[in-house]
């Protein structure tokens, strides 16, 4: 079975449910989760994307990133509230108990903190709707730190110290995959405990902002925090030709190698109901293939026990 550490699925739940469908996720994606052996995964609240080529464009009133976070939150809410096979958790104890009675679980996280603006009351107010996890960008700059695809080297703002450390009170873990290098340095420097990278692969295989450099993987490790394996096309590798699950399989032994296969996760963030330019690498199109990453760590070699530390351990130990 398999933790997904980072899953996009509320962003079909808001465009299906605006659209006036419900049991979106019972609907459209159980199945496939059910095939892929996803027992859990983190549903993450992406609210940064303003219009461009989201379905945003065509809603209104989204003017803001907090209006689209308000109704992400609210048809979250309504979606949940149809699924009672869904139990939505903050901790590992949660999740097993949850596994045990046969449901899936899902952990909530915040993709992206523009919304809050300067305000950090709205971190106590995503910890309030669920989040376990949260990430200061996306890829934008805001009022907290810049994203992956703003300036490198800036760092966190003032604000973004605080948001951290507040988050940390609120026993909400830091994610960085987001972030620009001086974010992520930043953040390693004020932590106490587990930072995560909950979809990031390896600039080593992959050289794109998105990825981590041996350095951060290495600084990952030594907060005891996990880095999750993520199927993007772009962040698998540059040439078409070689995006596909084998690649990826790459990507987890070269992070195994360099911090430890305790260290290694998914975070695979299946985009592909977001249309074109969102596939996943060849034979890891949806949700429902998972196994065949599994299938490629097991030819490079990789023990069972290995395999099961990546499928779900590794991640489930740091949202104990
Ligand atoms: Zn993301």
């Amino acid at each position: 079975m398999v933790f997904d550490g980072h899953s996009d699925l509320l962003y079909d739940v808001t465009r299906r449910r605006l659209a006036g469908e419900d049991h979106v996720l019972e609907r459209c994606h159980l199945d496939r989760l059910r095939h892929g052996g996803v027992e859990g995964l983190v549903l993450a609240l992406w609210t940064s994307a303003a219009g461009g080529e989201t379905f945003w464009k065509d809603v209104r009133p989204t003017r803001t990133d907090a209006d689209r976070m308000e109704i992400m939150m609210a048809c979250a809410r309504s979606e949940f509230a149809e699924c009672p096979w869904l139990a939505i958790v903050r901790t590992a104890g949660e999740a097993e108990r949850a596994r045990s009675e046969g449901k899936l679980y899902a952990f909530l996280a915040i993709e992206g903190m523009a919304a809050i603006g300067e305000d950090l009351g709205g971190i106590d107010l995503c910890h309030a709707f669920g989040a376990r996890i949260g990430m200061l960008t996306w890829n934008e700059e805001n009022c907290l730190a810049t994203g992956a695809g703003g300036d490198p080297y800036s760092g966190l703002t003032d604000l973004g110290r605080q948001a951290v450390r507040r988050m940390w009170d609120l026993g909400m873990l830091a994610d960085v995959s987001h972030l620009n290098d001086g974010g992520f340095g930043d953040v390693i420097k004020l932590a106490h405990g587990p930072v995560i990278a909950s979809h990031s692969n390896c600039r080593a295989l992959c050289d794109v902002r998105r990825n981590l450099t041996d350095d951060q993987l290495r600084a990952i490790r030594d907060t005891g925090g996990v880095v999750g394996l993520n199927v993007h096309h772009a962040f698998v590798h540059a040439d078409p030709a070689r995006q596909t699950a084998k690649t990826l399989a790459y990507h987890a032994a070269h992070m195994a190698e360099v911090m430890g296969v305790e260290h290694v996760a998914c975070g695979f963030d299946f985009c592909e109901f977001m249309g074109p330019g969102n596939e996943g690498a060849d034979g890891l199109e949806n949700c429902a293939h998972i196994q065949n990453l599994f299938y490629w760590l097991e030819e490079l070699g990789m023990s069972a026990r290995e395999r099961e530390m990546i499928a779900r351990e590794n991640f489930l130990r740091v949202l104990a």
